[in-house]
């Protein structure tokens, strides 16, 4: 990146000229995208049958993503000293230009939807299903973000007294490190990544251990959109690189995606460094419930909870966790939902008709398989050999409760009488988790009721609860589950900047 500020910015930024050049791919319609779909009208619709096929045929056909190699600890002085250099002169790139690169980057992404949904099924065990849903979550966030940070950027002259000039400026903060989950490693380590990007930040971005791969791809597309090298870095590697980063003397904020109990360690480590209060943005997990009363639509009901609990392998932070049913209705309720879950098919994630995929690795199986042990499921289903679970539902005393995320297929039922719902309320409360929540019912008082008392940060009402949309449901809880601010929201980017008042004497 040229340091000279008269130099012409594409030529700063290096925009690669073959990009102009290439001819463009019919554009691909993403069903449910705010931001793909809606804009890119005329091309092949995703989910149609032949394209699901092909799409599969080409997945197998992609190549092998590269291996990438962790750095060590001793490297990241080097990778946090390149980007702070970095930083102000992406800082000072245009807005405009920022967004450009983020917009083309989302075009790449549909562009090479087939190799990207391939490293995410072989790295991560995604589904095509949930392959297809995780690039147009990311797609959608490049382009919000490149939106939302047109909005923020502009300078506004503030009125105030005469005679003087206020001028004030959204900007950049300096070397942002975001830390990305294993379970959405492209949608979430993209739109944390954008995020800082498109506000002026440098990013050095640290992926999940279990999903480098699929990082290394995106990085790729970033810079060849206009990304400069050095102002997003890809830090691979374990915790130590973790803990070098958190204590770099460059480092200006962290966005992190992951467990509580990593979030917290992360926010000692920030408390405890050396010169400036580093910000963290935090989205963690969630002991999700769902409540059902006896008027609820038992179909709908049944379709809401297979998908919540159990799609995904129920890897995903907001997955149902708990269903609390009245009692009235349990029995007929948890006879469908075994018979629906009963037919899911768990297998090869590049098969078209697979409905769900592996757990991400043996440790993750081990715990999971500890906590079925436990208990008693009261029903569980088939899943062939390897590092697959089967959906499972283990059914609680009135007394016992949930009060850790288990990150799986495995889903706990309550009972509840007729008139407790407010007991329901407190003991969902209480768990200290406050991320999506779910409710079906068709009384119009107990949904006002229950939505006004709920204390997650996505509540959702007679349908099911994961997949939250960008820009139309941003995404992200309270207390245990995080500090907000939403990702997908109106005011993520506002704890990624600085901002400054200039007041001038006229
Ligand atoms: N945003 C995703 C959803 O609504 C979940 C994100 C996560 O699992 O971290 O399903």
């Amino acid at each position: 990146m040229a340091g000279d500020k008269d130099v012409p910015v594409d030529d700063v930024l290096e925009f690669p000229t073959d990009l102009a050049e290439t001819p463009r791919h019919p554009r691909i319609a993403l069903p449910g995208a705010l931001f793909g779909g809606r804009r890119n009208s005329d091309g092949v619709e995703w989910g149609a049958q032949d394209d699901l096929t092909a799409l599969a045929t080409a997945m197998r056909n992609a190549p092998e993503a590269p291996e990438v190699k962790p750095l060590t600890a001793r490297q990241i002085d080097a990778v946090m000293s390149r980007a702070a250099r970095a930083a102000p002169l992406w800082r000072d790139t245009p807005v405009a230009t920022r967004s450009t690169a983020l917009r083309r980057a989302a075009d790449l992404l549909e562009d090479n939807r087939a190799a990207l949904m391939a490293t995410l099924a072989r790295e991560a065990g995604k589904t095509i299903d949930d392959g297809v849903a995780e690039l147009r979550e990311a797609v959608d966030f490049l382009r919000y973000y490149a939106d939302e940070a047109e909005g923020i950027c502009i300078p506004r002259i503030l009125p105030g007294p005469t005679g003087e000039a206020n001028r004030w400026q959204a900007r950049g903060r300096g070397v942002f490190v975001t830390v990305a989950p294993w379970n959405f490693p492209l949608a979430i380590f993209l739109g944390q990544t954008a995020a800082a990007l498109s506000v002026g930040n440098a990013v050095v971005a640290k992926p999940a251990p279990q999903t480098p791969r699929i990082a290394a791809q995106a990085v790729a597309l970033l810079h060849r959109a206009g990304v400069p090298e050095d102002a997003l870095i890809l830090a691979p590697g374990g915790v130590e690189v973790g803990q070098a980063l958190m204590t770099h003397p460059a480092l200006a904020g962290v966005a992190f995606t992951g467990s509580t109990a990593t979030a917290k360690a992360i926010n000692r480590a920030l408390a405890d460094r050396d010169g400036a209060i580093v910000p963290l943005i935090a989205e963690t997990g969630g002991v999700n419930a769902m409540i059902v009363d006896a008027t609820a639509l038992p179909e709908q009901v049944t379709r809401d909870v297979v998908a919540s609990a159990f799609r995904s392998a129920g890897q995903r932070c907001s997955a149902c966790r708990i269903l609390y049913v009245q009692e009235d209705v349990a029995d007929r309720m948890l006879e469908m939902i075994q018979g629906a879950a009963a037919t899911l098919t768990l297998g090869d994630p590049m098969d078209p008709a697979t409905d769900v995929g592996p757990i991400i690795d043996a440790d993750a199986l081990s715990r999971l398989t500890d906590h079925i042990a436990g208990h008693t499921p009261i029903w569980q289903g088939d899943a062939p050999d390897g590092l697959f679970l089967p959906p499972t539902i283990i059914e609680l005393g009135r007394d016992e409760k949930l009060t850790q995320e288990i990150f799986g297929p495995i889903l706990h039922v309550k009972r509840w009488k007729a008139g407790q719902i407010d007991r329901v309320l407190d003991e969902i409360a209480a768990t200290g988790f406050g991320l999506t929540f779910g409710l079906h019912s068709r009384i119009d008082a107990t949904i006002a009721h229950v939505t006004a008392r709920a204390t997650a940060g996505n509540v959702y009402v007679n349908r099911n609860q994961i997949g939250a949309i960008v820009g139309s449901q941003p995404f992200g809880g309270h207390g245990l589950s995080g500090t907000g601010p939403k990702a997908g929201g109106p005011l993520y980017l506002t704890r990624f900047v600085e901002e400054v008042v200039v007041s001038t004497d006229t």
